[in-house]
Formats: C-alpha cells, sequence, structure tokens
C-alpha cells in the first residue's frame, strides 16, 4: 500500500497534486512519501514483533539523508555497504550500535572507520577479510564483532543481478567452507564471533527460498554451538519483494508467520536488513514528456528523465508503472516507448508500453522509484542530477536540491600546463 493516488483524475502525493510540485520545483524530480515511509517501516516491525529484532535498513535502496533520519526516529539502524554509507547514517542519526556492515570489499580505511564508531557488527564475506578486520583491530587495540555471512546455494528466483545467494555468486562463503572459517575466526585474537548472515537476493516473491535458507542456517547455528561457538545473532539480509506491475509477492506478516518459529528456534536476536519493501514504492519519479515522435514503425514519448536518473529499465530490465499526472476518462490507448534524452539506445524507462495516449507537454509518473532510483543516479551527458521532495500530508519539502551547472564541474581541476 502506498500514498500516490488519484482524485478528480490528478494524481496526488498524500494531499499535494504532483502537478502542483512539478510547478513549484520543475521535473524531473524524485517525490517521496513520508506516510509510506513510515507505514513500510512499521509493517515489518510488526510483524517480527513477537522475536527480538533490529531492523537495519538497507540504505543503498534510498541513502537521502532526511530519509534515513525518518527511519532512524521510527527505530531502524542501518545496513551499509561502504564508508560513504556510514558517513551519511551517522549524520543522520542512527544509532552505530544498530549498524551492520556488508560488502566483498571492505578496504582498511573503512574497516576502520566502522571499528571506531562502534557499528554493531561487520557481515564478513571472505577468510581474507576476516584477516584484514582482526589486523585493523589489533593496530587499534580492540576486538572487532563479526558475523560471517553464509552462503547457502539457495535459488531466490530472481533478477540475476540481485540474486547473490547461489554458489557460483561472489557473495558470502560457501556452505562447505563456512564451518572451517567460523573456526579460524573464534581464534583470532582480534575478533569476537558474534552472528551469522545470510542475504539471498532481492525482489522475491515467494516464502520458500527464505525458509529454504533459513532452514540450512538453522543447521548451521546448531553446529557452531555444539562446538563450543555461541551465536547471538542471526543477520536474516533483507530481499522481500514489491509489486511492480502484477507481482504477488508475500506481506511482511506472511513472511514472518512462515520464519518465526525458525527464527525462535535459534534463540538469536535476529538483525533484518529491508530495503525495497521498505523504500520502493514510497516514491516516483516525476517527469515532462518534451517531445513526441513517430518514426513511421513505433511511437516515442521522449520525456525529460533519463537512464542516468533511473538506471533499472536498462540495467534489470525493470518494469516500472508510468501514469498520467492529470488522467482523461476514457482516454484512447496507444503503444509508446518512453525513452529519455541520453544518447544511448539502452535509455530507456519503457518500451512497447500500452498507455493513455500522451502529448508533448503531459506529465507522467515513473512508479515504484523509491528504492533503487535515486542512489544509483549518475551525472552522464553531463544531465545535473534531479531534486528529491518529501511530502508529509499538505506540506513539501526539498531534501536534496536540484544540482546546477557548477555542481557537475565541482572538484575538477585544469593543470597548469594547460591554462596557457
Ligand atoms: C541489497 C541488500 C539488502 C537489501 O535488499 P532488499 O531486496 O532491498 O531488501 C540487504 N542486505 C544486503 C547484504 C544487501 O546487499
Amino acid at each position: 500500500m502506498h500514498h500516490f493516488h488519484y482524485r478528480n483524475d490528478s494524481l496526488f502525493c498524500e494531499d499535494i497534486p504532483l502537478e502542483q510540485i512539478a510547478k513549484e520545483q520543475g521535473t524531473p524530480s524524485y517525490i517521496y512519501s513520508h506516510a509510506t515511509f513510515t507505514r513500510h517501516f512499521q509493517a515489518v516491525d510488526q510483524a517480527f514483533a513477537s522475536v527480538p529484532h533490529i531492523i537495519a535498513f538497507a540504505m543503498k535502496a534510498n541513502s537521502n539523508i532526511a530519509i534515513l533520519r525518518l527511519m532512524a526516529s521510527l527505530g531502524s539502524g542501518a545496513d551499509i555497504v561502504s564508508g560513504g554509507e556510514l558517513f551519511r547514517a551517522l549524520k543522520a542519526g542512527i544509532p552505530p550500535n544498530k549498524i551492520v556492515f556488508a560488502g566483498v570489499g571492505k578496504d582498511h580505511n573503512e574497516i576502520k572507520y566502522a571499528i571506531e564508531s562502534g557499528i554493531l557488527f561487520f557481515n564478513v564475506e571472505s577468510g581474507a577479510e576476516l584477516q584484514a578486520i582482526n589486523h585493523v583491530a589489533g593496530e587499534l587495540g580492540t576486538q572487532a564483532r563479526v558475523a560471517l555471512r553464509v552462503n547457502p546455494n539457495i535459488d531466490p528466483q530472481t533478477h540475476p543481478y540481485i540474486s547473490t545467494g547461489m554458489k557460483k555468486s561472489k557473495f558470502g562463503i560457501g556452505a562447505d567452507q563456512v564451518l572451517g572459517e567460523f573456526d579460524q575466526a573464534a581464534a583470532l585474537p582480534n575478533i569476537q564471533v558474534v552472528g551469522v548472515h545470510a542475504h539471498i537476493g532481492s525482489q522475491l516473491t515467494k516464502v520458500s527460498p527464505f525458509v529454504d535458507s533459513l532452514t540450512k542456517v538453522l543447521g548451521l547455528i546448531q553446529t557452531l554451538k555444539s562446538k563450543g561457538i555461541p551465536i547471538q545473532y542471526l543477520n536474516i539480509g533483507g530481499g522481500l519483494g514489491i509489486t511492480y506491475s502484477d507481482e504477488t509477492p508475500p506481506q511482511p506478516q506472511e513472511l514472518a508467520d512462515a520464519i518465526t518459529p525458525i527464527l525462535k528456534e535459534t534463540e538469536c536476536e535476529i538483525v533484518m536488513e529491508p530495503g525495497r519493501v521498505i523504500a520502493g514504492n514510497a516514491g516516483i519519479l516525476l517527469t515532462r514528456v518534451i517531445y513526441i515522435k513517430d518514426n513511421g514503425t513505433k511511437k516515442f514519448a521522449i520525456v525529460d528523465a533519463a537512464m542516468n536518473d533511473l538506471i533499472r529499465p536498462s540495467l534489470y530490465q525493470a518494469h516500472h508503472d508510468i501514469l498520467p499526472v492529470n488522467q482523461v476518462p476514457n482516454a484512447p490507448e496507444d503503444v509508446f516507448d518512453v525513452v529519455g534524452p541520453i544518447c544511448e539506445s539502452g535509455d530507456f524507462l519503457a518500451q512497447n508500453r500500452t498507455m493513455p495516449v500522451v502529448k508533448e507537454g503531459d506529465l507522467l509518473a515513473v512508479m515504484s522509484a523509491g528504492a533503487y532510483a535515486f542512489t544509483m543516479a549518475s551525472n552522464y551527458n553531463s544531465r545535473p542530477k534531479v531534486p528529491e521532495i518529501l511530502v508529509k500530508g499538505g506540506e513539501s519539502f526539498v531534501i536534496r536540491r536540484r544540482e546546477s551547472y557548477d555542481d557537475l564541474i565541482r572538484g575538477e581541476h585544469i593543470p597548469e600546463f594547460l591554462r596557457t
């Protein structure tokens, strides 16, 4: 459920017409709904009320510091994957003891920064990383808390680029090696083993891969206990899917009902890392049609947003619904490619999309653009990044201003020898 809906054929975010935001802030713009973020966080939190848990919002989905501050105010922690994300999380006021750090390539500086910040634990992805963390913790004269990320070799039945828990994946430690790595970890002087982590992929639309994965993880936790390595935290990762078009992913409560018995049996405190399920349908990308082009075979709606603003259609063949901001009852339909101004054939937001006929100047809402959307934006083709706007009831707040042309060259420098 989200708070983007029509009133008298005009698309609103909460109590504000999107047309009004377009007038005030221009297009393209990202628009987020405060009520939707809040509702989604609380749905996850309440679903797991019967087990002790920490929700660590996967901030690679949406890392605007105002959104993170909202998450913090609801009680969220953060799942981070870089030093930059740690910086943002701390700036936003997320408590360090609710921050967990994943990713296969943490470098020395990132490890140091995280230990000094007092994060809850590292999600360790390899033996080499374990050695590096042990080394840095030793230099700092302390112990680092770690969870080992196990790769349970489960096919989550999602897009290959967002599938992370299969044997061929770069993520986690294979089931055949993980016990050995736990032994190694337990023997390292500057490492404190506190957890097991399993995150098998994103946009999962079934409960069964979670159940299969956690069943394996439960067995691992029991084996570790019998070997004298008690596990305090079970980090179940994220991955719950959302409805982009006609998917019917389980609701958080359905997932909780299916896995809570397993979670209870582990006797662990649960950490979870939802990203998409909280942020995905809490945002849209507002764009305007610049031209209509009909080349005889195809019709193109050329809009002012592009793949640099929202790369998911180009990168994952992802579907985003595209709705007219002003709906015309019984409007005729036609088939369009919705494309951006970028000089790449891969620059599209939708292909062969049957939609109400659009014309120059029309406003369109690209739906489900709250997760993996602005965070993946780039300046390709020297396009300034678009603003992010948070709507709360009848008020709107610019939480990131539109970039200027000066922003584009900030940090660039012409060396002396080229100046004459
Ligand atoms: C990306 C990621 C998540 C979040 O996944 P969602 O599908 O957005 O819930 C959680 N944990 C880890 C380790 C990730 O890499």
